[in-house]
Order: C-alpha cells, then sequence, then structure tokens
C-alpha cells in the first residue's frame, strides 16, 4: 500500500545529488588538497578550517545509542524546521498536493507548506484536543502526501492518543510525521521503536527542548533506510555545522544530566499548574505532557500585558483554534515561577 517511489516528486527521484569532496573520497590520507578550504587553519582553531562530516556519523552512531536505534534510521537537520522544510521540497509538487495539519498545533508545518506553495488541509481537534479522525480521513485525497500529528502537541500540552495515532499509520498510504519535541516530558513512550512496522512513519525528535541546546539548532528525523536516503539526497551537504557536531556529541555523553532536568521540570511544572489554577482569573489548567502549560484565563489579552508590564513574557495564544482565552507558559526555573506566580497574585481583572 505505502510506495516511496511513487509518493515522492519525479524531479526528486530523477536527482542526481550534489557530490562532495568529502563523499567522492571517504579514506584516510597524508594531505588533503581536495575541497579549497584554507590549509594553513583559521583565527579560531585549526579544526574549523576543514569541512564538517555531512552525514554526522559519529553524532548519529552516539544518538542511535542513546536512542536505541541505528545510525542509518537517522537523519539529523538544522533543527527540526529543517527536517519538516525537506519533506515538502521532497515529497510535494507546488501548487498540486497537499497535506493534512490538526490545529491548533506548530505553526511551521503550515508556514512551511506556505514556502513550498503546497496546499493544506486543517482537521481541527475535537474539543479534547484529539484527533477528528472523521474529519481526517474526509480530508484526504490522492493527492495528500502528509500528515503532520504533533504529540505531545505544542500548544494544547496533551498527548495524541496511541491507538488513533496507529489508525492513521494503518489507514493511510503517504507519509505519517509525529512531531515528539516535546516526547522526553511526556508519560508516554515514543514512537521511533516502531519504524520497522510502518515504512510510512516519519517520527521528529529534537535538541531544542528538555536537551536545552535550542542554540545549536539540531533536529532529528528516524525513520525507515529509504526515507533517510530521499532526506540525505536533497538536504544542503554539509547541514550541520562542525562546532554543532562537536558540542552534541559532548552532550550526549550527559543523558543522566539531561534526566536529572527532566524530572526537576515535571516536578516544577505540577507545582505551577498548581499554583495557576489557585489564581481566580484562571479557569483551566490543561493536563501537560510538555515543559509548559496551556492556561485558559479570564481575559488573556490584559493578562498578558500585566506580566509583560512587569518584564515576563509569555506566550498569548487566545486567537488559534479551541485556545480562546489562553496564555502558553513555558516551566521556567523555580525562581522565575515564583516571579511568575508572584506577578499574577496581583493581577486585578
Ligand atoms: C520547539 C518545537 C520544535 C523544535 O524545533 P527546532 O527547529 O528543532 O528548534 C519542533 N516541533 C515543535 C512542535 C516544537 O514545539
Amino acid at each position: 500500500m505505502f510506495d516511496l517511489e511513487r509518493l515522492l516528486r519525479d524531479n526528486i527521484r530523477q536527482l542526481v545529488p550534489y557530490s562532495s569532496a568529502r563523499d567522492d573520497f571517504k579514506g584516510d590520507a597524508r594531505v588533503f588538497l581536495d575541497a579549497n578550504e584554507n590549509s594553513l587553519g583559521s583565527p579560531l582553531t585549526r579544526w574549523y578550517n576543514r569541512y564538517p562530516d555531512p552525514h554526522q556519523w559519529k553524532v548519529k552512531e552516539a544518538l542511535g545509542k542513546v536512542k536505541g536505534i541505528k545510525p542509518e534510521h537517522i537523519f539529523l537537520g538544522n533543527g527540526s524546521d529543517e527536517c519538516i522544510d525537506l519533506l515538502y521540497r521532497a515529497f510535494c509538487v507546488p501548487g498540486k498536493d497537499n497535506v493534512i495539519i490538526n490545529p491548533p498545533t506548530y505553526g511551521m508545518y503550515e508556514v512551511s507548506a506556505h514556502i513550498s506553495d503546497v496546499e493544506v488541509r486543517r482537521a481541527v481537534l475535537l474539543d479534547d484536543f484529539q484527533l477528528d479522525l472523521v474529519h481526517l480521513e474526509r480530508l484526504v485525497d490522492e493527492h495528500t502526501k502528509i500528515i503532520w500529528i504533533c504529540s505531545p502537541n505544542n500548544p494544547t500540552a496533551n498527548s495524541i492518543n496511541r491507538q488513533d495515532i496507529e489508525v492513521v499509520l494503518n489507514n493511510f498510504s503517504g507519509l505519517v510525521v509525529i512531531d515528539e519535541a516535546y516526547i522526553n516530558f511526556s508519560r508516554y513512550r515514543s514512537f521511533i521503536q516502531e519504524l520497522a512496522d510502518y515504512p510510512n512513519l516519519v517520527v521528529l525528535q529534537t535538541m531544542s527542548k528538555a536537551w536545552g541546546l535550542a542554540g545549536l539548532r539540531l533536529g532529528m528525523a528516524f525513520a525507515s533506510e529509504g526515507i533517510i536516503d530521499i532526506y540525505n539526497k536533497v538536504k544542503p551537504p554539509y547541514n550541520i555545522n562542525q562546532a554543532t557536531q562537536e558540542l552534541a556529541l559532548k552532550a550526549l555523553e550527559e543523558v543522566g544530566q539531561v534526566n536529572e532536568m527532566i524530572k526537576a521540570l515535571v516536578t516544577m511544572r505540577g507545582e505551577l499548574a498548581r499554583d495557576l489554577a489557585s489564581l481566580p482569573f484562571v479557569l483551566t489548567v490543561y493536563p501537560s505532557d510538555a515543559n509548559f502549560l496551556l492556561v485558559k484565563t479570564t481575559d488573556a489579552h490584559s493578562v498578558y500585558d500585566y506580566l509583560l508590564g512587569d518584564g515576563i513574557v509569555v506566550r498569548d495564544r487566545s486567537k488559534v483554534e479551541l485556545c480562546a482565552g489562553c496564555l502558553r507558559i513555558t516551566v521556567g526555573t523555580a525562581k522565575e515561577n515564583a516571579d511568575l506566580i508572584d506577578a499574577l497574585r496581583t493581577y486585578r481583572a
């Protein structure tokens, strides 16, 4: 039912990818005079005068060990945003194909589609922030290439029911992308161990959230070797720079420290939720599987402006489907959370 070759754009099927100096010669040599680098060095360390490994094998091996997955099933992008964008470029014919999103959700699926002139169809989530499978199915036609599912979802903070995701995976013959940017904060397990069962599955994760490395720009896609080959065919040759590769490798040695941070953030998330719920103008604090809370208030604009006046920035999501009155608040440090609650205790509607 799933046919990767058929799903691809014709131009990508026929594409002869760029072959870099590092692709043409992979072995060890005494002298490298094949890439027009500066042989004398650089103002920084000597290391940076050389092009980085275009396939980031060291990072993928370390990451593969942490995630329990083979390096051949990993693609690394300049943030998840690149992992998202490349799927449009490889699979979606501008002005002809379409994709489906489940709003309210992460904005980049739609922006990236518009950049590529790809139609976006919207199956708005149900009132409990779960998939509307009936609507979703009605939106699919022969030009539907991708269904985007964000779980835990941004901005609603909940996880999408696993059985519902499995229904989509089993019945849709295009790509199903599950964006797990917040999976480390969730009670539920990742879909990356299910890749063998679903040839149409792409799982996205990122170093930007739980790993605390938003500044590095390192996103990951996990998928079948066939899909990873396509990613590699269309990506810019050196999309992950040397500094990012080195720093990511270092960070991946510190899984223990990251797990401690995750534990601390989850604990503080619970405390923050309780404190927010006690405020008179807070109507609902939605359950969260992420490192943020979606909070329904009596007047999101007014609370937002009040906080901003006190130097505290949160995200106003009140204009988004199903999120009237809602603010999205990231779990901060203990001090930041206390400052937020202190400020809100003196808010008067
Ligand atoms: C933050 C976030 C990302 C991360 O994007 P990067 O480009 O990797 O920083 C991806 N997806 C969702 C839903 C997010 O909220």
